[in-house]
Formats: structure tokens, sequence, C-alpha cells
């Protein structure tokens, strides 16, 4: 017996009465919680309820994976739509009763047959199986990662697991969206047995005529939790209040989701389980309704997928391949470069001055390859393979017949345009040439080449095996033909690309330094280090901006503002940190770590504590500002430098200026990026606010003309429904 042929499942009953549901979603290459997905289960569900023939299910996948998590896209849709917190409860009550409830009480056993990975919503409809095989094949991951895109677990996935495997175990799960492999699942309860591919279906169908009565335990008479009832247990309500302290020091309250699955957890193992479930169905909606959920997914899945599929490529220009790769300078971003080039199957050129400093630049892939193969990552003749990829050289020669080429050498105009000349002598006519500087503007270096439609700016980011990011820098004679072919290469090399237009500082690290200006501004203020610090990490930045400044050190961005004055004299508007800089470099010599100490000071014995020499330098003022006002200033500052980016052209995509602020600098994910701050604070709201702060710190935080009028129109970056 065969049902007809569904869009995203088939069911198949065999002559014991065992139903098969074969997810098979025909348009997507994995299975995902969709809506049509969720509406033909529950009717498949129903079926094999109402149905006295079948005796039980096993729920299978056509494709390598089991079911990867909610569709996201259409969770963006849903977002746009700007659901009610009913609406989000009745969305949440659909999946979480109408199926995984329903199906757990239909008097039916099921039996979740994991032949790949399962994930979030995949993986919760195992959990609300009665019984789980995995399959013992390391790729077959099975976890509850939906905290990392600002959600929770909210199909029972916070209630079944700890009552199956205890709250302390199941809470790392569920609050950092862990995932784990077969044994460590099997070792943890999350699943029943693990067993090889071709053994999965015979051991389900054996458990289903096994255990015709399957029952879950909290559906049992006198069910108690194995750890007592949260709360109400004293060693519980310690473990919660640790949690609550942990997360706070690790989240500084900017993520709504782990308080919230911390809250689902605790509270609902109080309660009888459908109560339970009615609770977390109101978190999960709460937690759809939060602007945070809306800003990681759109930017870190959507808007990078997009990247990622290259949406800002020529779509005119044909498809394009390197096959061989010339990197110019072996320093640490050639060497690195070199390295992810080579991993990429790609054959390397690695040019420097000497061969000694060309192979010192191939030792960084060696050394990184064999850390690959003592940790078994890679088989050493794969390793082997890789590394005899990269050909380090000296001779320019050695450049024809690659298809492309990156310099890599010292941030020196005059050294760069050499190299140019150089290489261009070797390489074909259409051969594209692309420059890693950070701070020269692409169009200037383009000068130095006698082909500047085939010239282009890709500055990666150090160390380039750790950053997926390339800021793909268009100048003013690229051609639509290069930029193509330089995408092409970043899909190669498996990175994500933003595209910008050329400009002081391109993108990323104009607007990061607005960052680290603020910060040593607050300085000259009076404003103590140590809040500077605490309230650059209260908004979610990764480190604070004097110890940042002292990892780079201050020197750098003192040197860019003294080539900007150079190249724009009087045009250019210095920095609001300018005295600072000038008096950490030229009065003081502390320009940072690698220097002896900077803003800090780095003891012998480790760590760093704040330079005692800054009280006098800097003196602290009589009044300490409140640090939500620090904080507004450090993320307020970078949107609104951002802005002026998008205004100038130097963005043309919202999505860009965002990827490129979470993936380049580490700008906190929860605000989407710096333009979705915007959007999420209000356009009105932002520019009023920042007037307000340009009258109090100064005219860089004066919205622009073009900005105040989008905030009349009430005009937000992102246009509902369209993400990139
Ligand atoms: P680096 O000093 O580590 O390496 C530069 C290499 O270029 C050295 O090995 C040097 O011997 C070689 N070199 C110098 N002149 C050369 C020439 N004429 N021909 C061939 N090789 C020559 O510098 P880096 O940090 O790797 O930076 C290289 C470039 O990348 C710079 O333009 C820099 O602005 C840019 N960049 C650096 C970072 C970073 O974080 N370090 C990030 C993005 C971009």
């Amino acid at each position: 017996m065969s049902s007809p042929n569904t869009n995203t499942l088939r069911l198949e009953v065999d002559k014991d009465g065992l139903a098969l549901i074969i997810l098979d979603d025909p348009l997507r290459p994995m299975n995902v919680v969709s809506p049509e997905w969720l509406e033909e289960m529950i009717a498949t569900v129903e079926r094999i309820a109402s149905d006295d023939a079948i005796k039980g299910a096993m729920i299978i996948s056509a494709k390598p994976a089991f079911m990867a998590g909610a569709d996201l896209k259409y969770l963006m849709g849903r977002f746009d739509a700007e659901m009610s917190l009913q609406d989000a409860y009745v969305f949440s009550q659909r999946a979480s009763r109408d199926l995984h409830r329903r199906m757990e009480t239909c008097g039916k056993p099921f039996v979740a047959v994991l032949s790949g990975l399962a994930l979030g919503g995949g993986f919760e409809l195992a959990l609300a199986c009665h019984h789980r095989i995995l399959v013992d094949n390391p790729k077959a991951l099975v976890g509850l990662p939906e905290v990392t895109v600002g959600l929770l677990a909210g199909s029972g996935g916070t209630q079944r697991l700890p009552r199956m495997i205890g709250i302390q175990k199941a809470l790392p799960l569920l609050l950092e969206g862990k995932t784990v492999g077969p044994a460590e699942a099997l070792k943890l309860g999350m699943v029943d047995a693990v067993l090889p591919a071709q053994e999965l279906l015979g051991a389900a169908r054996a458990w289903l005529l096994g255990t015709p009565d399957a029952q879950r335990a909290w559906d049992k008479k006198g069910y108690r939790p194995a750890e007592g009832l949260g709360l109400l247990n004293s060693a519980q309500a310690a473990a919660y209040t640790m949690q609550v302290g942990r997360i706070a020091a690790k989240t500084w309250h900017n993520y709504p989701a782990p308080i919230a699955i911390l809250d689902s957890v605790f509270e609902g193992m109080l309660m009888p389980f459908d109560k339970a479930l009615n609770l977390e169905s109101k978190y999960f909606a709460r937690l759809l309704t939060d602007p945070v959920a809306r800003n990681i997914i759109r930017t870190t899945f959507v808007s990078k997928g997009q990247a990622d599929r290259l949406v800002r490529r020529p779509q005119a220009v044909p498809q394009s391949k390197v096959n061989r790769l010339g990197v110019l300078g072996a320093g640490m971003m050639g060497a690195g470069i070199a390295y992810v080039a080579a991993q990429a199957g790609l054959d390397v050129i690695l040019l420097d001055t000497t061969q000694e400093q060309a192979e010192k630049g191939r030792d960084y892939s060696r050394k990184l390859l064999d850390k690959a193969v003592e940790r078994g990552s890679r088989k050493p003749d794969q390793a082997a393979a890789i590394l005899g990829r990269i050909r380090p050289t000296t001779d320019y020669s050695d450049l024809e017949g690659c298809e492309l080429v990156i310099e890599a050498v010292f941030e020196d105009q005059a050294v760069k345009a050499a190299v140019i000349a150089k290489a261009e002598a070797m390489l074909g006519s259409g051969a594209v040439f692309a420059s890693n500087t950070s701070t020269l503007p692409i169009s200037g270096l383009a000068e130095a080449s006698r082909r500047p439609a085939y010239f282009i700016g890709l500055h990666f980011f150090s160390p380039v095996d750790k950053m997926p990011l390339v800021e793909v820098i268009v100048g003013k004679q690229t051609s639509q033909e290069t930029l193509a072919r330089s995408l092409d290469l970043i899909a190669q090399l498996r990175m994500t690309p933003i595209v910008v237009n050329d400009s002081r500082g391109f993108y990323t690290s104009r607007v990061f330094q607005t960052f680290i200006h603020e910060g040593m501004r607050m300085l000259e203020e009076g404003v103590a280090p140590a809040l500077i610090e605490n309230a650059a990490k209260l908004a979610g930045m990764p480190v604070g901006p004097l110890a940042l400044l002292d990892e780079v050190t201050v020197e750098l961005p003192w040197k860019i503002v003294q080539q900007s004055i150079e190249a724009l004299g009087d045009a250019y508007v210095r920095p609001c940190s300018y005295t600072v800089m000038q008096r950490m470099v030229e009065e003081f010599k502390r320009i940072g770590r690698r220097a002896g100490g900077g803003f800090y000071d780095y003891p012998a014995e480790g760590g760093r504590r704040l330079w005692a020499g800054l009280a006098e330098a800097f003196p602290l003022a009589p009044e300490q500002p409140e640090v939500g006002e620090l904080r507004k200033r450090i993320l307020y500052i970078q949107a609104l430098e951002t802005a002026r980016c998008m205004e100038e052209g130097v963005l043309t995509h919202p999505a860009d200026g965002d990827l490129g602020a979470l993936l380049g600098w580490g700008f906190p994910s929860w605000t989407g990026g710096t333009l979705s701050l915007i959007d999420t604070v209000g356009v009105q709201a932002f520019v009023a606010d920042c007037e307000r702060l340009a009258k109090l710190h100064g005219s860089r935080f004066k919205p622009s003309a073009w900005l105040r009028d989008r905030a009349l129109r009430g005009e937000p970056f992102y246009v509902q429904g369209a993400v990139a």
C-alpha cells in the first residue's frame, strides 16, 4: 500500500502493519521544518493514529541527512510580517502540540531512524519519538543549536531532553547549542542505540514489533524527574542561580535566548508535561518576536548564504576557475592566503624577495598541516599533497600562467607599484591582479597598473585560515569581469565575500577605526579605562578598545592618520583621538603589547594590567558617565559611519555592511550588524539620539542630511521581505 506522493514525505505501510514515513523534500538539499512539511506530517500522523491496520511507524530520510532545523528563510518571512506574541504562540503550538505531542500520545509507537545528521527541529522530531536509533557515522551529528540563532528548541526540546538525560547534562546542549556525534549521543542518552547503516531499519522494525504499547516516562502514572522537581530541589536551585550568573557574564544581557531556555527548563520541570510544553511555547514566542533572533538569522544565515552564493556577482560574465594562483609577499597574510588556496586545491606560486622568506611562508602551511595530522583531521598523504601545491620562489617568470595574482607585500605605495609592474610583465592579458592592501585606496594603486580594468582589491583578514570574510574593493576602473572572476575565486576558497566601492579604509577598516578612536577619546575625557573596556564588552564587542589597540599597536591607526594627512591635507578631518594617539606614540612610546606595553602592562608572569601611568597621563574626570551611555556611543559611532558608507555608495547593500561588521571585526551578532542596529532602534530614534550625542561630544555624531531625511520618511535600511 502506498499513499500519493506528497511534497515533502511519503508514507508506506508493510505487511506487518509497520508504517514508514520517508522524509524527502524535493525542493531542498536537506529536509527542513517547513510549513508544508509540518502540515503533511500532521496529516500523516493522524492517518497512522486512526488506521487500525497500522501498528507503529518509523521515520527515516531519503537524503544523507535526517533533517536540519527550521526553515530559517520561512522564519524571516514571519519576522517581516511582524508576528504578534499570540500568533507566535499559535505558530509554535502547531508543531509542538499538534505534531510532536500528538505523535507521542496517539497510542502507536514511533521510532526515529537517524541515518544522518539531525539538528534543531530534526532532532526535536526524534526526541518526540518513543525510540531513537542513530547511524554509526561520525558525520551524523545530533543536537539542538537553536540558541545560536537566538531561539530555543520550541517543539518540546527544552522539556524532553532534560527529562530524558537530566537537567545537568541537557543544559550545555541547550544553552551552547553544542552538537555531538554518535558515541557521545549514546553516552549522554540522547539516542537509544547506535548501529551500522544497514542494521538501522531491521532494528527499528524489531523494536516496534516488540514494544507495541510504548509510553514515554513522563506519561506514566506517578512520574517524577530523576533529579527531582527543578527549583524545589535545593541543588537544582543553586545550579539555576549559577547558570544565570554564567549567562550574564557571557552575554551581558544582550541575548535573551539563554535565559529563556533556562527558565523554560527549570519552570517546565515543575509542571505536568502538557503544561510544560505550553510554557515552552510562550518562551519561544517571546524569542520569535524579539528583534535579536531576526537580526542574527538575517545576517548570519540569510545574508551570509546569499553572499556565499555570490549574490553580487555580475551574472553576464561566464563562470571562471583559478587553477594557478600567484601570491606576492610570503609574510603573515601571503602565507595565510597560500594555505587556504592550497587547501582548496589551487596551485600556488608564493613569491618573496628571498628564497628563504618565500620558504618561510610555505612553512606556515607546513606547521598548520602537521597539527592537523596530529589531531587526526588530515591524513599525512593529504597534508603532503596540499603542501606540494605551494611553490616558493623569487622568480617572477614563475607567475606565467597564473589566472589571478594577489599581492600582500609591505604596505608601501612604491613597493607595491614596483611589484605590480614586475608581475604584470609576466601575466597573460586577461589575468586579474588583486591587492590585499588594508589602507591604500585601490584606484590610486591601480595607477601603477597597465591594465586597471583587471585591478581589484581583495582584503583578507588575519589569520586568513580562521577569518572567512574577504572584502572585495571595486576600484574606479575595475571591470565587471574582474569582479566576477574575483568572486569566483573567493567561492573556490570557500570564503564569504562582501563587495564595496573604493574609499579610504574601504568599509571595514574605516568603520572599525571609529570604535578605537571613540575608546581613546573617552580616555582623554577622563573616563576610567576599566569603564571604557567594560562598556565595550557590555555592548558585545569581543574586546575593549584599549586592549585591542595594544594588540594591533596604536602605531597602526596613527600611521593611517599620517598617511591620510599626507594624501588629503587640510581636507582631512583628524579623528577625535588624535592627541591620545600622538601622546601614546611620541610622548610615552607605549605603542602596544609587542613593544613591551601600551595602555596595559604585560608582566612576565602573564596576564595584563592597566598601565599605572594612565592615571597621570589622562586624569580621571570627577564625575564618571553612565556605562549605558558609553555603550551607546561605542555602538552608535560605528553604525553612523556605516550609514555614511551607504550614503557615499561605498556600500551598495545593507547586507554587505552588516555581514562585514559581524565577520570582519566582531561587531556583536545580537544587533545583526551596524545597519540592522539602526533599524532595530528605529531610524528616527537613532537620529534623535545621535543629535543629542553630537551636542555633548562633537560633530562626529551629527547625522547627515541624508540620514535625517531617511528618519523623516521613517525609511529603514531593510525593506520588509527583501534581505539582500
Ligand atoms: P608582512 O610584513 O608580514 O609580509 C610582507 C611580506 O612581503 C614579507 O615577507 C616581505 O619580505 C614581502 N615583500 C616585501 N617587499 C616585497 C617585494 N618587493 N617583493 C616580494 N615580496 C616582498 O605583512 P603582512 O601583515 O602580511 O601584510 C601584507 C599586506 O597585507 C599589507 O599590504 C597589509 O596592509 C595587508 N593586510 C594586512 C593585514 C594584517 O592583519 N596583517 C590584514 C589585511 C591586509
